[in-house]
């Protein structure tokens, strides 16, 4: 499983509590504050902080969405010949 992260720039009151929790996931836009989101996808086992960052946004402006990890579908093509 991986985590599917997405953030709402309108909602964003600049608090910066996610960046002081997970500064390699958040940062601030340097003009007004507002969230960053450096990467869209993280692993499983942030899950804990994570979650901890949407409960202490203010604003409701962080969303975490746990996808399975899909498996590479491998066609009857790339079989033939082994
Ligand atoms: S904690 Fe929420 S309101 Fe504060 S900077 Fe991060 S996304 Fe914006």
């Amino acid at each position: 499983m991986r985590l599917f992260l997405s953030t709402d720039t309108g909602k964003c009151c600049s608090s910066g509590q996610c960046v002081a929790a997970l500064p390699e996931i958040f940062d601030q836009d340097d003009t007004d504050g507002r969230v960053v989101l450096l990467v869209e996808h993280a692993p499983s086992a942030l899950s804990r902080e994570l979650y901890e960052a949407v409960d202490c946004c203010p604003a409701g402006a962080i969303t975490v969405r746990e996808e399975a990890e899909s498996i590479p579908e491998v066609t009857r093509e790339e079989t033939r010949g082994q």
